[in-house]
């Protein structure tokens, strides 16, 4: 287990609200593939978009279960749609009522999303805890932007019961209360009391957007995805996974694409789901490399020691290979002035600056990696020329400083700092783009999000194997290999790790039983 750096200040949950800086306006609900350039007013939206009115709080009111307000944990729910393809998806006529029933109704895996959130907790084993499903919060983001939390479902029948009755068009998960969250008013708690409404376990969720790299790509910007940006996403789910295993000892990862540009991570070890806000908070300062840009909003800022901490020393050697082989061919950064200053700006001492700059200008031709391995020799050569002091110690960091600026995974910690945060749930249908988030393989280095299903895709193939005279189920349809991928690479191993463990807690309580004195009568 590495060691957990800091813990970072643990923000209030009632400030900042974004209820009260942010009116909303009213959506149509039945077009839900919007299009259009993001507004001024969806742009400010978005920046303050983690704040923390997101989280349950322990003190509910009486109507806040269901509430209005613009969007929860991902922020993925602006009305800044504009990339190319999602132009492609609107020209097909959706209908949310109708397609969004089809869904829930016969597509959407509940048997597969209610067994894993039960861990083993399903009623078959005696000893399983009966309610802990009932305890588990879900969201529903109905057209509209209406929002009705504190929901709470016993199994997957329920479940589907009430998404074929609401059609939300978003899912949303929180954490498991101490008390059913519909009966939390009876838990509001006064001074002194002891009837308090808390959550007891989440799993640790991490939240990497592609927005938060709009100054490290050429290609696209917002909403964008393109194959020359998705790259940064591959990197970031193989350096986080890696880290989240070999540092801190976790088994069971589940990567998911948020449906739109950003991927979600979720912890879901025992260990993981235990962790205290503060916990949560050190890890993910622990992931978080890139610091943001200094006042100049040039110069961008790393945590980066040297020698290199062992988890960076393995996540550059991942890095480098990526810099080099894919993202300075692609991105072209350094033949482009904007992205090739803040490069320069990263070199510490003026001269060595200046002659770098000096030799790209004398090599107007070259491409970007030409110039970057002229900025490396040089930088190379200043280092060794000093023979200590403040430039050595920055110099010799410099080269990569600015490869973790650009392509270390730039996590949105706000997601994962706190217990109750909401987080998008594995196979909801993205109420913009309408593609399913599907899990991932983070061991697969094609993952592409142009080809993840959309529900209108999902339909087509369920009517086409019905035509057939096939079952009519997802299995016939790009679902079956998604709820494959969530088998296969997280739910397998999970299983038998919850059934270990229940069947540990019945050797317990049999235990217990046979070492039990009888009953004096
Ligand atoms: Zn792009």
């Amino acid at each position: 287990m590495a060691e957990i750096r800091c813990v970072r200040n643990v923000v209030s949950f009632f400030c900042h609200s974004r209820f009260a800086r942010d009116s909303k306006k009213a959506r149509v609900p039945s077009v839900q593939f919007e299009l259009g350039t993001p507004s001024a007013h969806d742009r400010h939206r978005e920046k303050g978009r983690h704040s923390s009115e997101n989280m349950a709080t322990t003190s509910p009111s009486a109507m806040d279960h269901v509430s209005k307000k613009p969007k929860l944990a991902d922020g993925e729910d602006a009305m800044d749609v504009d990339d190319k393809e999602n132009r492609k998806i609107a020209k097909v006529a959706f209908d949310h009522e109708t397609h969004m029933r089809i869904y829930y109704d016969s597509l959407f895996p509940a048997e597969s999303m209610m067994k894993w959130l039960a861990y083993g907790n399903d009623l078959k084993h005696p000893q399983a805890d009966a309610g802990f499903m009932q305890r588990r919060e879900f969201c529903f983001t109905l057209p509209g932007d209406v929002f009705v939390r504190y929901q709470s479902f016993k199994d997957d029948k329920e479940l589907r019961k009430e998404l074929k009755s609401k059609l939300p068009s978003k899912i949303d998960i929180g954490p498991v209360f101490n008390v059913d969250p519909s009966k939390r008013l009876a838990y509001s708690g006064g001074a002194g009391s002891d009837r308090v409404f808390a959550p007891t376990e989440r799993e640790f969720v991490m939240d990497i957007d592609m927005t938060d790299y709009d100054d490290v790509r050429t290609c696209c910007s917002a909403a964008d995805i393109c194959h020359k940006c998705w790259p940064l996403m591959d990197v970031a789910v193989k350096v986080i996974d890696k880290g989240l295993r070999e540092d801190f000892g976790f088994n069971h990862l589940l990567w998911v694409y948020s449906g739109r540009r950003g991927i979600h991570c979720w912890v879901c070890d025992k260990r993981a789901r235990q962790l205290s806000n503060e916990a949560r908070a050190a890890v993910a300062e622990y992931f978080s490399v890139y610091k943001g840009t200094d006042a100049s909003g040039l110069v961008k800022r790393v945590n980066v020691s040297n020698p290199l901490h062992p988890s960076l020393e393995r996540a550059l050697e991942e890095l480098k290979k990526y810099w080099r082989e894919t993202y300075l061919p692609e991105q072209q950064l350094l033949e482009d002035d904007k992205y090739a200053e803040p490069v320069l700006a990263m070199i510490p001492v003026a001269d060595v600056r200046e002659e770098v700059k000096a030799a790209w200008k004398r090599a107007p031709k070259d491409d970007s990696v030409q110039k970057w391995d002229e900025l490396v020799k040089r930088v190379d050569k200043a280092r060794k020329a000093v023979k200590g002091g403040p430039d050595k110690w920055a110099l010799d960091k410099c080269v990569n400083e600015i490869i973790f600026a650009h392509v270390y995974p730039r996590l949105d910690v706000e997601v994962s700092k706190h217990m109750n945060h909401l987080l998008k749930a594995p196979f909801c249908v993205h109420p913009k783009t309408g593609r399913v988030c599907v899990p991932m393989d983070p061991k697969d280095d094609d993952f592409d999000p142009n080809k993840v299903p959309t529900v209108i895709q999902l339909i087509d193939e369920m009517n086409a194997a019905k035509a057939a005279g096939k079952e009519v189920s997802y299995k016939e349809t790009a679902m079956n290999d998604a709820v494959e991928t969530f088998n296969r690479t997280f739910w397998n191993g999970l299983k038998k790790e919850c059934k270990e463990e229940m069947d540990q807690l019945h050797g317990k309580v049999r235990e217990a039983v046979a070492a039990a004195k009888p009953l004096d009568f």
